[in-house]
């Protein structure tokens, strides 16, 4: 920590992962001057680089619809904006059912996905076996194909293209310098203090992940998020899996594959999840320290063993994990926080911050620098929870939304 901080700042965002880098990036282009960005850790060492790194486009709700839409289109056009290529894999996608209920679901999600204007449409399981080949036909009942998705093979690489992009756009970022204190007067930000001093400021982005709550916190707000574990695995090379063959998302299974380093990566949403909120671990509590435990692993290979033979027996070569910032409707929470001016949250991801960073970022700076956001993220607020949420049912809730991430009811 022998790095300087400026003493001033037009904004200071507390996290430089995927949230916090994509803020960074979009207000520096915006042309806010004193961008500050901050982490405790290592730049960008937390959660988002263990990310699968994958974009969907096919969502619960018309909102989500749109901001995946400005997402992969973010990405895609990223050079262009910022100058900063960033690798993806236009992969596309399958969504596959084994079960009545799941068929009818993906039928359901298809139409409304169609009506919000998403190319999708149900194939044959002939057709799906045809364009992954690594999938057996004989057990699927209902399936659908998303051309449009996409995939980041490294998702460290998106997480490169942010710093990098705001770095040159003249934005401060800096890692291993935790944020210890936030300075409220009159109900408005006036500071973030460090170990290494005051930055004054009167605009503050909380973006600091599994940390969010501890973060706002220190502002006095309570956020309604929790913390939840999530692994996933990457076998070594299987002959003949190409990269561009498409993710498959198998519903009744709550398992998602795809190509990764010329083998399989795959992941799944168990029906026991183990939240860890680091404010009950030690002080340094990091995400490499999130215990990791292969057999969910072995369940989620195991449920989709007819589907995808090549997963059983392959061997792994990577296998990781980090948080899940749950909320209790599964929703974001992305904008303003009643009650102390200047304070913005950007979290709750809900499993998918990585793929919505880009357009989430690019709203909220939008929204910071120009009064209003181009697309109404009002139903993401953070006001609606603050104060309200008794922690039984956050957990309740928050273990609800993980466990149907293929089902998004409310609970
Ligand atoms: C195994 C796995 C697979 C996933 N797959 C996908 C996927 O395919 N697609 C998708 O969209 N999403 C996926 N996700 C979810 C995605 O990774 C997260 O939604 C996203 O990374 C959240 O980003 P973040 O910026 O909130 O958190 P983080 O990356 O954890 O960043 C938060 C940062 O805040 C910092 N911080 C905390 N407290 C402080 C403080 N006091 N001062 C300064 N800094 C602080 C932390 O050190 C950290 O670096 C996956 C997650 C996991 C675990």
């Amino acid at each position: 920590m022998n790095q300087e901080l400026p003493h001033d700042a037009d904004v200071v965002v507390i996290g430089t992962g995927a949230f916090g880098l994509s803020v960074t990036a979009h207000l520096a282009r915006l042309g806010v001057r004193r961008v500050v960005a901050l982490d405790r850790f290592k730049i960008a060492s937390q959660t988002s680089p263990r990310a699968a790194g994958l974009f969907k486009l096919v969502q619960a709700d018309e909102l989500r619809t749109r901001l995946a839409r400005l997402a992969v289109d973010t990405v895609r056009n990223f050079d262009v904006e910022f100058g900063v290529p960033v690798p993806f894999v236009h992969s596309g996608s399958l969504m596959l059912a084994r079960t009545d209920r799941h068929s009818r679901l993906i039928e359901e999600e298809v139409g409304a996905a169609q009506r919000w204007g998403v190319e999708v449409e149900l194939i044959s399981a002939q057709e799906a076996s045809r364009l992954a080949p690594y999938l057996e036909p004989e057990e699927i009942r209902q399936a659908a194909y998303v051309p449009g998705d996409i995939y980041i093979e490294e998702p460290a690489s998106l997480l490169e293209a942010y710093y990098t992009a705001a770095v040159r756009l003249g934005a401060t970022v800096v890692g291993d310098v935790p944020v210890i204190g936030i300075q409220v007067q009159n109900g408005a930000i006036r500071a973030v203090e460090t170990p290494l001093g005051q930055i004054r400021t009167e605009t503050v982005v909380d973006a600091a992940g599994a940390w969010v709550r501890q973060v706002s916190q220190l502002a006095g707000v309570d956020i309604a998020v929790l913390p939840m574990r999530h692994q996933l695995a990457i076998t070594h090379p299987i002959p003949g899996i190409e990269a561009t063959y498409p993710i498959t998302r198998v519903f009744d299974a709550a398992v998602y594959v795809r190509p990764c380093r010329n083998g399989l990566m795959w992941g799944g949403f168990e029906s026991d999840p183990l939240p860890l909120d680091p404010a009950n671990r030690e002080h340094d509590f990091c995400i490499e320290l999130v215990p990791l435990e292969f057999r969910v692993l072995e369940r989620c290979a195991e449920l989709v063993r007819r589907v995808i033979p090549s997963l059983l027996d392959a061997a792994v070569q990577e296998h990781r994990g980090g948080l899940f910032t749950m909320t209790p409707d599964g929703r974001f929470i992305a904008g303003p926080v009643p009650k102390v001016r200047g304070l913005w949250v950007l979290s709750g991801c809900n499993g998918s911050g990585f793929s919505f960073s880009p357009a989430l970022g690019r709203l909220l700076a939008e929204w910071i620098v120009g009064g209003a956001p181009s697309i109404d993220l009002g139903p993401l607020a953070p006001g609606r929870f603050v104060g309200a949420i008794d922690p039984g049912v956050l957990v309740e809730r928050a273990i609800f939304q993980y466990t149907h991430y293929y089902e998004p009811l409310e609970s």
